[in-house]
């Protein structure tokens, strides 16, 4: 088995990057690390400071005030603020909303991918998903996706798993909140969303997770998942 083998998984909201590189890091045994988690936290920090989340230089100072951190002894890990449990808090629409402002300042995103190397060299067999990991955070990677569904699809995942947690969803609604989303996260100046070149290309509008993971599967390098 390699000693290295990061799995990168980058797409826009709603193409089902949590789900496929959760499930597939339990195939193979490899570590979970979901990115996205992390900025929300961040934006839970700034709202809770009642920051700007439009103020990329207050934002900064907010987060570098606090700890982001995973407990990577769950899984999958916990995404701690200063020590707390913010899993739940962190999927509340407004903090969905507020996610996408606060991490397209340079600074805050500085903070994140420190941790998220760090995270990386302690788990060097690690599936992680977000926006930026094969494009920036590694770009050497050993294997890089670009998971996509088409927008109707991605707003009806969205509005399901929000009813599901009991929150009532409009799905129009959570279109328009996608929509705008994704036109922040890939029009920003630094690290936008961006499908870099030798990444497998996956739409999973009309796939099921095990067939995602089967695709990516087939991509492994040789000795890659463990005995
Ligand atoms: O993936 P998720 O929807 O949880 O991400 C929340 C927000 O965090 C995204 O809309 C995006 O603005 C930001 N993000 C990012 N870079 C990442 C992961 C997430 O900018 N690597």
């Amino acid at each position: 088995m390699s000693t290295r083998c990061i799995i990168a998984i980058d797409g826009p909201a709603g193409s089902g990057k949590s789900t496929v590189a959760r499930a597939l890091a339990t195939r193979l045994r490899f570590a979970f690390l979901d990115t996205g988690a992390m900025y929300r936290a961040a934006a839970v920090a700034v709202l809770e400071s009642g920051g700007d989340v439009a103020d990329a230089v207050a934002c900064a100072g907010i987060v570098k005030r606090h700890t982001i951190s995973l407990d990577p002894d769950a899984f999958p890990p916990r995404i701690l603020l200063d020590g707390r449990d913010v899993g739940i808090r962190i999927r509340d629409p407004d903090v969905s909303a507020a996610s996408s402002p606060v991490s397209a300042s340079p600074e805050v995103r500085a903070i994140l991918v420190q941790a998220q190397r760090a995270f990386a060299i302690d788990h060097p067999l690690l599936v992680t998903e977000g926006r930026d990991q094969s494009s920036v955070v590694f770009p050497d990677a050993e294997v890089k996706v670009f998971l996509v569904a088409r927008l109707e699809v991605r707003a009806a995942r969205r509005a399901a798993e929000l009813r599901s947690k009991g929150v009532p969803a409009d799905e129009a609604e959570v279109l328009h909140a996608i929509q705008e989303r994704d036109l922040r996260d890939s029009t920003r100046t630094t690290s936008p969303l961006r499908e870099v070149s030798g990444s497998l290309r996956v739409d999973s509008s009309e796939l099921s997770v095990e067939q995602v993971i089967s695709l990516i599967e087939a991509h492994l390098p040789v000795g890659a998942a463990r005995p």
